[in-house]
């Protein structure tokens, strides 16, 4: 048996079905194009040298072609690793020495940049398709589909790193076959269905959760380039489920073209890749009718929670663990903690990754007893249902006491006139770090910090209250809607000295 996810996928799709659609309507590309340039692409990446086991960097814009080549990837037996278009030559040239590749796919404008240190061919490609990759494509289609087993290495997907040189996270075939089918069954996919796909794709959610579970459908995909909240809102009609993170909810709700009828195709909106706050779910749901399906899941997992399709979607929380995935919430002894305790998450399951590429004794210190530690802290309710706290790395200890940021934000994003906020800990003499908040206002409204400190000594223990809060317009997010807080530690720590 081959346990290729391409054969998964290739079982499950018809072929005269479209694939790509894009948002004025029109087919662009149906799924017997994906049998077709994947193929090609297989092929062509084989006769620059490529053997099954082989890294296939990639760094292009998001295109139907970029989608063809992870297809291609799968097909060929070949690592697909993706790489953020906004990774910089420094980052690149790690990332090709770490992984040495068999072959560099990259957009035009980044192939010089590549040919400056890979040492393998560097061919570039285009949003159109057009590049000197597909310049030399051989003139027959072998469709041939490399034997797989579930194990096999399907893609190497660098986490962000926000401390240390980004890790190589190792998918396997049957990894991301798992939560394709876990998540087809339990979003409840259906003929018909289509996905508007606005996310980038060489991410876990864009790529091995929009774009897998969309094709184990065989539906087409709604396919913009980018998020871009007004068309996005335009096109809901056409479309029946959304995947996003949770900027793109809070954008389009700022957006007056958002309302039930826009909605009324729509049957399910998912939110992930970073916290939904309350406040947005409620929002949308008064100005929609739907309730944002929240789901939690991270590179290394993929996803490992979500809210029910059918039953209590709760505001704040991620869902109970996913039918095969089994989670752990421990204490720094690795025992269990009680219901409703925080502690550190840990999972195991088909879908979690078997380590990071070429770094032993990091995978040693990861996982326990089968278990990875996601770096997440955690609690779980009556029902099961997990709420995600925070990183652990973002934990504040003060004065020898934890204080989880997201309880404080929680309070302080009540407070009215406060659009939403990041607590920090800041290195402090005394205390150890000091507690500290950034604020962001709705416009016009005028919240000073002693009305935020007032707040929070009414409502939190007072080794909880913010010692300073400072005032932004906006808080610093990456591509994926995460509040970088590394970036809000180093700024304030600086202006607190
Ligand atoms: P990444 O590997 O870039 O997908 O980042 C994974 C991390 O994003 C997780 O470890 C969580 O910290 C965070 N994350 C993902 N989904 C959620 C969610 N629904 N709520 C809170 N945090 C989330």
């Amino acid at each position: 048996m081959n346990d290729n996810l391409y054969t998964v996928f290739a079982e499950r799709f018809i072929p005269k079905d479209p694939f790509i659609r894009s948002p004025d309507g029109s087919d662009l590309h149906s799924y017997a194009d994906l049998e077709h340039y994947s193929s090609l692409y297989a092929d062509r990446l084989e006769r620059l040298g490529a053997v099954p086991g082989d890294r296939v960097m990639v760094q292009v814009e998001k295109s139907p072609f970029c989608l063809f080549l992870y297809f291609a990837c799968l097909r060929g037996g070949f690592v697909y690793l993706p790489l953020n278009t906004a990774y910089q030559p420094e980052e690149l040239a790690y990332f090709a020495e770490n992984a040495e590749p068999a072959v560099v796919v990259a957009s035009p404008e980044q192939q010089p940049v590549f040919k400056d240190f890979a040492r393998c061919p560097v061919e570039s490609l285009d949003a159109n398709g057009q590049g000197s990759f597909t310049e030399e494509l051989p003139d027959y289609v072998s469709q041939s589909i490399v034997p797989r087993s579930h194990d096999d290495l399907a893609a190497i997907l660098y986490t962000s790193g926000t401390t240390g040189k980004p890790k190589g996270a190792m998918l396997s075939h049957g990894n991301l076959a798992s939560n394709a089918r876990t998540l087809h069954e339990l979003w409840g996919f259906v003929p018909g269905d289509v996905l508007l796909h606005a996310l980038p794709v060489f991410h876990v959610h864009g790529l091995f959760i929009a774009t897998n579970v969309a094709v184990y459908n065989g539906s087409p995909l709604l396919f913009f380039e980018k998020f871009e909240a007004r068309s996005v809102i335009e096109a809901l009609p056409s479309a029946t489920v959304y995947m996003g993170v949770p900027t793109n909810y809070t954008r389009m709700l700022a957006e007056a073209a958002l309302n039930t009828e826009q909605c009324t195709n729509m049957r399910l909106f998912i939110s992930g890749s970073a916290p939904l706050l309350t406040q947005t779910f409620k929002e949308f749901e008064v100005r929609t009718g739907h309730r944002i399906l929240e789901r939690y899941g991270m590179t290394e997992t993929g996803m490992n929670t979500s809210n029910p399709l059918v039953g209590e979607r709760k505001p704040g929380t991620v869902g109970p663990a996913l039918p095969n995935v089994d989670v752990r919430i421990v204490d720094n002894k690795n025992e269990p903690v009680e219901e409703g305790e925080t502690g550190s998450l840990l999972v195991t399951g088909p879908n979690v990754f078997s380590g990071y590429w070429r770094m032993p004794d990091k995978n040693l210190e990861e996982f326990t007893d089968g278990f990875f530690r996601t770096g997440d802290l955690a609690n779980r309710d009556e029902d099961g249902y997990i709420s995600i706290v925070g990183r652990s790395k973002d934990l504040v200890i003060t004065g020898g006491l934890n204080v989880y940021p997201k309880e404080v934000e929680s309070a302080i994003d009540r407070i009215a006139g406060v659009n939403e906020s990041a607590v920090i800990g800041i290195p402090h003499r005394d205390f150890g770090e000091a507690v500290t908040a950034v604020v962001v206002l709705d416009e016009d409204a005028s919240v000073t910090e002693d009305d935020v400190i007032t707040h929070l000594k009414s409502t939190l223990a007072n080794f909880k209250v913010a010692k300073r809060v400072y005032f932004v317009d906006e808080l610093p997010r990456n591509t994926m809607g995460k509040v970088q807080k590394n970036v809000l530690r180093e700024e304030y720590d600086s202006g607190a000295r």
